[in-house]
């Protein structure tokens, strides 16, 4: 399947036909210097254009496009756009309504969201017939938890100017994390991944079990690590000293944070860190000290990440500084034993990533967590997503409804804390079948002690397992006092405990407290419907008109076991006031599933 990406910015385009299928490119289009004299070249003949100003070489570049893909068969084209705001959690196909959204958010990227824009509108009137879909790098880390989103400002004016971290780089971040477990031959869902995309942007992500949970770039792509010409993290108060001292107008500030700062600023000069890794052996005292500014930041930031996940499972480098410079890694991956990560120098010195090898192992055998140089490959990202949303598309849909059930706070406990609580030799008693064959309601409760306060009369359900495992609503969690993730279930490495009572005694669990990832259990009937695989992640629509509601992030659990059922919690219940028999309808899916999208 031929998708043509187009990549508009505002000082040059890039356009590809990518098969979204394997990645094969049947044209590579690069025009640079727009605003200057433009240089275009498609595959590796340079093309002559006569004109100038952005918006008239775009046109001459899509027209082109048009004429020189004829014979390509293309079945859609995909748009890369730089800010997808709080509005685009993935790729979406374009209509009018996105159209405009995308103009809205101009204000949040304005040297990139208005040139996305004028792309997409230029590309829709030469290829009328075709579906045009948007890809966000902000939309990767929609799932970013609350505490990480928010800045510690004033709440009101949070809201009213919807002031958030969006994070950038979430296709390079996505599709690296993809090739990562893929090559470990491991489910993201059991990973702990920090990516560090090292390019002329520069940002760090930590990826939990599949979800972007942290990252560096913030409400714009300034924020976080040092970059080519961006500072990253800088104290404000700075900036206010400086406007007295240097008379800093807005504008100025501007030009000084994004484009004079980073390892420009710091080195006196070149951006380029292969500039600077030659100045730097050559004596360069500003050249060594922007190459360690850089390198210390993104340590910084690892362990950060990993404290965050407590601990990792694989770090990334990708871009063009991690992806080819094995004296960056070196600075960067030293000593990261006590994460359980040991660089091989070897490998790390003969590292070459290329078309064939797009990943390479850089830490010993024996390495608990991976270091990873990989190839990161945005626009056949950009393909695979658009492909997926236009096969869908393509499709008609016989989906079955899926019934919604709200969970309760209960408890899953294993026979030794039974016994613990409830007696030697104990055994739960069954109170009422649940709607999951096998599972019920036991009549024995347990009262669940947190640091702050204490919920009594928590329902435990049989049958007993190899874990404890309490799952409590958000607003649990803040009475209780615990800090508690959002897990599948059995995930309960590095979540907190808490204390629990029976009628015959008291455990302090070390671990267990989850708030539950709200999910879909099916049979793997129904997820051949659905076209869906165990531990996907799919959009569930609940109503209708007016008051439809879109549940994201829903995971997938296929068992012959289960019978199809979406269980959110009391508070999710709540929010979207959700009455008995409620039904959704499978709109979506996304991670490594086909998505399919839903007409309702
Ligand atoms: P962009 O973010 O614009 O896509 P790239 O990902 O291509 O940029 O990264 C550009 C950066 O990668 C530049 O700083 C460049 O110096 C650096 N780079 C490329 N190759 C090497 C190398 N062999 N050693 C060190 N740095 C490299």
């Amino acid at each position: 399947m031929n998708i043509l990406i187009i990549n508009c910015g505002s000082s040059s385009i890039k356009a590809e036909v990518i098969n979204a299928q394997d990645g094969h490119r049947s044209l590579v289009l690069r025009a640079e210097r727009l605003l200057d004299i433009p240089e275009i070249k498609i595959d590796d003949e340079k093309i002559p254009c006569a004109v100038s100003g952005h918006e008239a070489v775009l046109e001459f570049v899509v027209a082109e496009l048009k004429r020189r893909t004829a014979e390509m068969n293309l079945k859609g084209i995909g748009h890369r756009v730089v800010h997808g705001g709080a509005a685009f959690d993935q790729a979406v196909l374009i209509d009018e309504k996105v159209e405009a959204t995308i103009e809205e958010l101009n204000e949040l990227a304005p040297l990139h969201n208005p040139v996305n824009l004028s792309g997409i509108q230029l590309a829709k009137k030469y290829f009328t017939d075709l579906p045009h879909i948007a890809v966000f790098d902000t939309a990767f880390h929609q799932t970013l938890p609350r505490r990480a989103k928010t800045y510690a400002l004033p709440s009101e004016l949070n809201e009213k100017y919807n002031i958030q971290r969006f994070g950038f780089h979430g296709t390079s971040h996505q599709y690296v994390s993809q090739v990562a477990a893929k090559f470990l031959g491991r489910e993201i869902r059991e990973l702990r991944i920090i990516s560090c995309h090292l390019g002329n942007g520069c940002s760090v992500a930590a990826i939990e079990y599949g979800r972007s949970i942290e990252t560096s770039m913030g409400m714009t792509p300034l924020e976080g690590l040092v970059m080519g010409t961006r500072s990253g993290d800088i104290d404000p108060g700075i900036l206010l000293y400086l406007k007295n001292k240097e008379a800093l107008t807005i504008e100025k500030m501007d030009q000084l944070l994004n484009k004079e700062s980073g390892l420009k600023g710091l080195s006196g000069g070149s951006s380029d860190m292969r500039d600077l890794i030659k100045r730097s052996t050559e004596g360069d005292d500003n050249a060594r000290l922007a190459i360690q500014v850089f390198t210390h930041r993104v340590r910084k930031y690892i362990g950060a990440y990993a404290a965050l996940m407590g601990g990792v499972d694989a770090v990334i480098f990708t871009g063009g500084i991690g992806e080819n410079s094995p004296v960056i890694r070196h600075r960067i991956a030293q000593r990261l034993d006590f994460l359980g990560a040991m660089i091989n120098e070897d490998k790390n010195h003969d590292a070459q990533l290329d078309e064939e090898q797009n990943v390479y192992d850089f830490s010993w055998n024996h390495s608990r967590a991976k270091l990873l140089a990989i190839k990161t490959d945005e626009q056949y990202s950009i393909a695979q997503q658009a492909g997926k949303l236009i096969r869908e598309e393509t499709k008609v849909n016989t989906v079955p409804p899926i019934p919604i059930a709200i969970s309760a706070r209960h408890m899953h406990i294993t026979q030794e804390t039974l016994e613990q609580l409830f007696g030697e030799g104990y055994q739960l008693t069954e109170k009422k079948p649940l709607s999951q064959p096998g599972q019920f309601a036991a009549n024995e409760r347990v009262t669940v002690v947190g640091p702050k306060n204490q919920i009594e009369r928590v329902r435990i359900l049989g049958p007993c397992r190899s874990k404890n495992q309490i799952e409590i609503s958000r607003t649990d969690e803040f009475f209780l006092g615990i800090d508690a993730p959002i897990r599948e279930s059995g995930k309960v490495e590095n979540t907190p405990g808490c204390t629990v009572i029976g009628p015959k005694g008291k455990v302090v669990l070390k671990e267990g407290v989850i708030c539950a990832w709200r999910h879909i259990h099916m049979t793997p009937e129904e997820a051949e419907i659905f076209q869906v695989k165990d531990r996907d992640i799919v959009d569930v629509a609940i109503g209708q008109g007016e008051r439809s509601l879109t549940f994201g992030n829903v995971l997938i659990r296929v068992s012959p076991k289960y019978k199809l059922e979406m269980h959110i919690d009391t508070d999710e219940g709540n929010a979207a006031e959700i009455a008995r028999g409620a039904v959704g309808v499978l709109i979506a899916t996304d991670g490594q599933a086909t998505l399919r999208k839903k007409k309702i």
